[in-house]
């Protein structure tokens, strides 16, 4: 009988304890979050899921009607949102009493992300170091996905981290990275941000943000679309403008090669014009070499006239004549690009014009 008593007691000691091992596991899965909610008993902590949840409804609600609505509903959804994110940018502050709790893939919803969190909590917030892993997706088209590894505070990136943003649509994607300080989610700080698109890829190091914009300069490395470097140079402002170009510095040294070679071209060229002219005059001109009559310049077709009036030089005149309408051709289609005439080429062709003009009426 004794036995029986014992064994009921035993029975009852290991119920009892089992259902103490139950509750105590209840009460830490409530404190901790468990896998979904739970903000524990912190009133702020309770406070900033309800605004994260509210901020999540908002981007989604933004993204879905942004094409549909007018630049006036917009801009209340964006004040909408603004007014989420400055409340929960005051709780960021909050230095919770609650311990640190460690989760692993807990639900977790980051503006229009809907993911999961792995990482530091405290009353089920993020808070301490974590990763965030969310995808977004627009009519089943447009997707989006963020992943941030660092630290959080106000269930938002706060501290110190790196994110992946990647935007993909009909027309392309950009993917962007970025490595450094982090404030209210967006770059703050120093930092190395990293953007591609499907033309090109822009590495800009050693860059200082203030609320997302590059403050100064930045160094950068530009990669062509199959990742060879194609430029290098210093970038500044919230466009990224390129103020130094080693690229367009290189463009710039060729195209003044290139006018050079161009001029020395056209300069060849009018000589040797020159020269054939010359040397077909000789022809012309009976019982004289071409070279030494021409070796007096312009000025030798006038004294040859006075020396040789018999001379039939129709042919050279008609030849002057033709190369005159040829520039002169050239220099009216020239002057539709340079009404003001101020390139050399169009310079060059009035030059010609004239001259040959003035070496035919020499021969008259
Ligand atoms: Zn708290």
């Amino acid at each position: 009988m004794n036995k029986k008593i014992i064994i009921i007691i035993a029975g009852l000691a290991v119920a009892m304890i089992a259902g103490t091992a139950m509750l105590i596991a209840l009460i830490s899965n409530l404190v901790s979050g468990g896998s979904s909610v739970g903000f524990g008993d912190c009133a702020v902590c309770a406070k900033i899921a309800e605004l994260n949840n509210e901020r999540a409804e908002k981007y989604v609600y933004l993204e879905e009607n942004r094409t549909s609505m007018g630049m006036i509903d917009e801009t209340y959804a964006l004040r909408d949102i603004e007014t989420v994110e400055l409340q929960l940018q005051m709780l960021g502050e909050h230095d919770c009493s609650k311990s640190v709790k460690k989760v692993e893939d807990m639900e977790f919803n980051y503006k229009n992300y809907a993911g999961t969190y792995t990482g530091e909590c405290r009353s089920g917030i993020p808070c301490g170091e974590g990763i965030f892993t969310g995808t977004y997706k627009l009519n089943n088209a447009v997707v989006y996905e963020y992943e941030y590894s660092g630290e959080w505070s106000g269930a938002t990136p706060n501290g110190n981290g790196e994110y992946e943003d990647y935007y993909n649509n009909d027309f392309g994607f950009v993917y962007k990275y970025y490595s450094g300080g982090i404030k209210n989610g967006v770059r703050d700080g120093d930092g190395y941000y990293y953007f591609k698109n499907q033309y090109f890829s822009r590495e800009c190091i050693n860059g200082t943000y203030e609320n997302d914009v590059l403050i100064g300069q930045s160094d950068f490395i530009e990669y062509d679309e199959y990742g060879e470097m194609s430029d290098r140079g210093v970038v500044e402002g919230d466009e990224f403008t390129v103020v130094a170009s080693e690229r367009r510095e290189y463009e710039k040294q060729q195209q003044e090669l290139q006018n050079q070679q161009i001029q020395q071209w056209q300069d060849d060229l009018f000589a040797s014009i020159g020269n054939s002219i010359i040397d077909g005059l000789g022809d012309y001109l009976a019982g004289d070499s071409g070279g030494s009559y021409y070796s007096g310049g312009s000025g030798g077709g006038s004294s040859y006239a006075y020396s040789e009036p018999a001379v039939d030089n129709s042919a050279a005149i008609e030849e002057f004549e033709s190369l005159a309408i040829y520039w002169e051709d050239e220099y009216y289609r020239l002057l539709q690009d340079d009404p003001q005439c101020l390139n050399y080429q169009t310079k060059d062709a009035e030059y010609n014009m004239n001259y040959f003009r003035r070496r035919a009426r020499e021969l008259y």
